[in-house]
């Protein structure tokens, strides 16, 4: 499933879960209603249930933008409605404080996916107006109907679980959109498109962090450069996205043969692998070497055959990390002009 596509699945089953959640408020509603006898409670409650069964037709029908307006208006009809049945000791009012969190996220899923404007200012300023208006109605009107304090306890603790509900879900949902999106661009920032390897950027941070913080030896640690031989040709005679290919499927030989070393794309169609294991010797290079030479690298119908030239330099404390890389370049360059193909020490 792609991300757009996700994005209006999760559209879909937060607006339905809201028009579910009405639909189960109505039914608490309706109860109170029967319950503590408050005609005017019970008819628009028929009316509400009208309208939200409606509505879920009509998220059902994609139309999401018309339902989401829907549900918010319902929700402060509601709100004015209970107010002036039973004053503002109920807490009504408080839908009217938790709405503007869903209402963020809501506008935040229009502009990103369905690239509609829900007007934020706007409605929150409602929200708002609605929340001192109440308020203000309820200083000079007395409530419609006198009911026990156990109504009115029975109505603050439902409006206060549903409106806190509704608050922390929706920081909730924006917490880990705001964390996905971090993560998807720290993985963008480090890893290279074409071959799904690290970049040289993560590379030089983890050479930066094993200088600063290792306490483990460092006896074993030696970064490889590779090179593949006569790359140009391969681009010309083949062309680009050939070249590509053959970039790809040499990362995933190296991965597969270096599994616990790191491997980055240093740039162009040099590589550095970097290993600091114990028992593990640049052997595996030696291997990972005759692997490539002995690949048969099929692209549209040819068959390519590949080298690869490899320097390799062991760590010292006293060198920076240019100079430790450097020194594998050299090596590299050796190699290259000693018949490439080879890995040199
Ligand atoms: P040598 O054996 O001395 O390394 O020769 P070479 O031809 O591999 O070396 P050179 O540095 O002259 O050429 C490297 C080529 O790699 C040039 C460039 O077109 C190609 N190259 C670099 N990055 C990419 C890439 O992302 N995709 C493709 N297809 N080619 C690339
Ligand atoms: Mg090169
Ligand atoms: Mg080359």
């Amino acid at each position: 499933m792609s991300e757009s596509d996700k994005n209006t699945a999760l559209i879909k089953n937060l607006t339905l879960f809201f028009g579910g959640f009405l639909l189960f408020t109505d039914v608490f509603f309706l109860a109170m209603g029967i319950i503590y006898d408050m005609p005017i409670i019970r008819y628009v409650i028929y009316g509400k249930l009208v309208i939200n069964t409606t509505n879920i037709y009509l998220i059902l029908k994609k139309h999401y933008l018309i339902s989401t307006v829907i549900i918010y208006t319902v929700i402060l009809g509601f709100m004015i409605t209970g107010v002036v049945c039973m004053g503002i000791q109920p807490a009504f009012q408080l839908y009217a404080v938790g709405m503007p969190a869903c209402v963020s996220y809501f506008g935040y899923l229009h502009k990103r996916v369905l690239k509609k404007e829900l007007s934020m200012p706007i409605i929150i300023a409602i929200h708002v107006a609605c929340y001192i208006g109440v308020y203000v109605y309820a200083r000079f009107h007395d409530p419609i109907y006198v009911v026990p304090r156990s109504a009115i306890d029975i109505h603050i603790v439902f409006n206060s679980v549903a409106t806190f509900g509704i608050v922390i879900l929706f920081m909730f949902l924006f917490h880990n959109i705001a964390i996905n999106s971090e993560e998807k661009l720290e993985r963008m920032a480090l890893v290279d498109n074409l071959t799904g390897l690290y970049n040289r950027h993560y590379l030089l941070a983890v050479l930066d962090k094993l200088k600063t913080e290792s306490t483990e030896s460092t006896e074993n640690r030696w970064i490889a450069l590779l090179d593949i031989d006569d790359f140009k040709k391969v681009n010309d005679v083949y062309g680009h996205n050939c070249g590509d290919y053959i970039l790809h499927d040499i990362a995933v030989l190296a991965q597969k043969t270096c599994n616990d070393c790191t491997i980055c794309r240093w740039g162009g169609e040099e590589f550095i692998i970097l290993s600091s294991r114990k028992n593990y010797s640049t052997e595996i290079l030696e291997t990972l070497r005759k692997k490539i030479a002995d690949e048969q690298f099929r692209f549209e119908g040819n068959e390519i055959k590949i080298t690869v030239t490899v320097g390799v330099s062991y760590y010292d404390e006293n060198l920076t990390n240019d100079v430790w890389i450097s020194k594998a370049d050299e090596k590299l360059y050796l190699g290259k002009s000693n018949g490439k193909n080879q890995v040199v020490v």
